[in-house]
């Protein structure tokens, strides 16, 4: 699972990407400077993971990861094959949500590609050229499946009728995401056409410094502009987190982001927020050699969520023992949870809770 970070170029990108990952993208202050897609392995920060490491003392602790894609630069006419244009929509095609950064900082010595800071502009720059490849393929589709329509065909039919919505919604410059598939057949359907615009998506708003608990006047515009798109604004100083993530110690970064009116990083709010957003969540196993956050889709039964250490322990599943994660936290280990009653033997129908802290049992 992968989200992929876009925005017109300059608004600070491959700067949040550097802050998010601890690959260098390059930066510098003139467009098009991030023209290959970079893709960042990111932690994802959870406060249970430190306390199961108090309680455990494993060897070792690993953190769910999520993947960060930094798209190069899109700008106007993409669609059309401007600039990157081509190579970029293939890039965001694969990813699995979409962080579009908009910039919403004063700074005259940063060029704004369009001239002056502007995020509602800048955001429907963007979404126009993504709805304008989505509705070259969706127009590409709808001449295939119209003949075997015509024909009668009636799964052709019913992904002509869906086709017909969405391609409606783009002509009017809304997202496909507004489009609500009707039952199952239209879920699918609509999962296998890949539209960029269908993508769950979420903003940063990428602030000066002093704005970065409160927000500006830009956040309250780009708020406004998104309040029916149920989409998540957070609001980041990008360039101000770059420079923490430069400081050594723990406690020069924590006076730092102090100052700035932070208990934690805005990046680390993002990371969350994207593992969200990809409908991603945790459960943990907590032996003595490791203490570690596995990553599984929402709804996971308990054969799947084994699946994800390994395809033997999914194929060959007999059982799996849960305790929840705050049972555990709450008696301080496996031993003290089975006397409290609160260890769980589990089949293969269990759905999988967040934070689970998990063993499983299978044959090989
Ligand atoms: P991209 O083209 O969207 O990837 O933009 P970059 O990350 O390369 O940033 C473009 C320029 O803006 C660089 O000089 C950054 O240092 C600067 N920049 C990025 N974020 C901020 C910010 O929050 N505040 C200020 N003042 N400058 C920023």
């Amino acid at each position: 699972m992968k989200a992929g970070i876009v925005g017109l170029p300059n608004v600070g990108k491959s700067t949040l990407f550097n802050c998010l990952s601890n690959a260098k993208a390059q930066s510098a202050n003139f467009p098009f400077c991030t023209i290959e897609p970079n893709i960042g392995v990111v932690n994802v920060p959870d406060a249970r993971i430190e306390k199961l490491e108090e309680l455990v003392k494993p060897e070792r602790v690993q953190m769910a990861t999520v993947d960060i894609v930094d798209i190069a630069g899109l700008v106007k006419g993409a669609s059309k094959g401007e600039g990157l244009g081509n190579q970029f929509l293939g890039n965001i095609r694969e990813c699995n949500a979409i962080i579009h950064v908009l910039r919403c900082f004063d700074n005259d010595n940063i060029v704004h590609v369009d001239g002056n800071v502007n995020p509602i502009r800048d955001k429907e720059t963007i979404d126009i050229e993504l709805q304008l490849k989505d509705l070259e393929n969706v127009e590409k589709r709808l001449e295939k499946v119209n003949r075997a329509a015509k024909t009668g065909n009636k799964e052709a039919q019913t992904e002509k009728a869906l086709l017909d919505r969405i391609r409606e919604t783009l002509l009017q410059a809304k997202s496909a995401r507004i489009v609500v598939p009707q039952n199952n057949d239209e879920e699918v359907l609509m999962e296998g056409f890949q539209l960029i615009t269908a993508k769950p998506v979420l903003y940063v708003c990428n602030v000066d410094e002093n704005s970065a608990v409160n927000g500006n006047k830009y956040v309250d515009q780009v708020r406004e502009l998104v309040k029916d798109e149920d989409a998540e604004v957070i609001i980041l100083s990008v360039g101000a987190e770059a420079d923490i993530t430069e400081l050594e110690s723990y406690e020069e970064r924590q006076v730092f982001l102090e100052d700035m009116g932070l208990t934690e990083p805005g990046a680390s709010v993002l990371i969350r927020a994207a593992y969200k957003l990809l409908k991603q969540q945790t459960y943990f196993t907590a032996g003595v050699k490791e203490v570690r956050a596995w990553t599984i889709n929402i709804g996971a039964t308990a054969p799947q969520a084994a699946g994800v250490i390994h395809t033997d322990f999914e194929k060959g599943f007999i059982r799996a023992e849960v305790i929840a994660y705050e049972d555990f936290v709450h008696y301080g280990s496996e031993a003290k949870c089975k006397e409290a009653g609160k260890f769980k033997v589990e089949g293969k129908e269990y759905i999988v809770k967040d934070g689970d802290v998990m063993h499983f049992r299978f044959n090989v």
